[in-house]
């Protein structure tokens, strides 16, 4: 075998990153994070409720507060219905991303890069990405054994929050864009927030945040801010 050592001439002078870069003016780029459900798709577990026809599912974080408890809460139901993770992801594979969602998402990615914060799994979100083109998604994930959810991970507290905190380090400019309370700390924490088809309580109660129902409309401010 030939030997394959890249040997450089001594002419070239090895350089380090801190030399290359360490001149250059920092340049400041913009990214947008999105809530998946509610700004992108439908709520997954109020359409499971409703597919199943099992109301207590229907149960969100604004009836129970305790985000912990209401997941527990929800596993125990599956678990006593005896529906396993490929029986919601039959249901969750049936529902198609809200009307318009798809080319705004098209649209929106081949100007700015584009990240979707979710507190979804990744075993849920996965139908629904693939009818959005396969965007990036950061969520948690679930335990499952043999089909059968056991229990669930999230990968780290507060992490739409944390990761606008996260990208603002890298020098991005974060506009964020979600619907509901679980939004709100992304939305204060990212340089511009939006609110998109938020409930009117929520709108009320941080006035400080455009908020707007129609994706053109969302489109337009995000483009002025980025
Ligand atoms: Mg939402």
């Amino acid at each position: 075998m030939r030997d394959q050592t890249i040997v450089l001439p001594k002419s070239i002078p090895h350089w380090t990153p801190q030399q290359i870069f360490g001149q250059s003016r920092r340049v400041k780029q913009s990214i947008v994070t999105l809530d998946m459900e509610g700004v992108l798709t439908p709520e997954i577990w109020i359409a499971v409720a409703e597919k199943t026809k099992i109301p207590e599912l229907r149960r969100t974080t604004r009836d129970e507060p305790d985000y912990d408890k209401l997941m527990r809460g929800r596993l125990k139901i599956l678990d006593a219905h005896g529906l396993k993770l490929s029986d919601i992801q039959q249901v969750i594979g049936s529902l198609r991303p809200l009307e318009g969602a798809l080319e705004f998402l098209r649209e929106l990615r081949a100007s700015v890069q584009v990240v979707i914060l979710s507190d979804t799994f990744e075993q849920f979100a996965q139908p629904l990405l693939r009818q959005l083109e396969w965007p990036t998604l950061l969520c948690h994930r679930l335990d499952v054994v043999d089909d059968r959810i056991v229990d669930y991970r999230i990968r780290i507290r507060e992490q739409k929050r944390e990761a606008v905190v996260a990208f603002k380090r890298l020098n991005y400019r974060v506009i964020a864009a979600g619907d509901s309370y679980n939004d709100t700390a992304m939305l204060l924490e990212a340089d511009v927030g939006l609110l998109f088809r938020a409930p009117e309580n929520v709108r009320k109660e941080f006035p400080q945040f455009k908020a707007v129902d129609a994706y053109a409309d969302l489109a337009r401010l995000i483009k002025d801010a980025v």
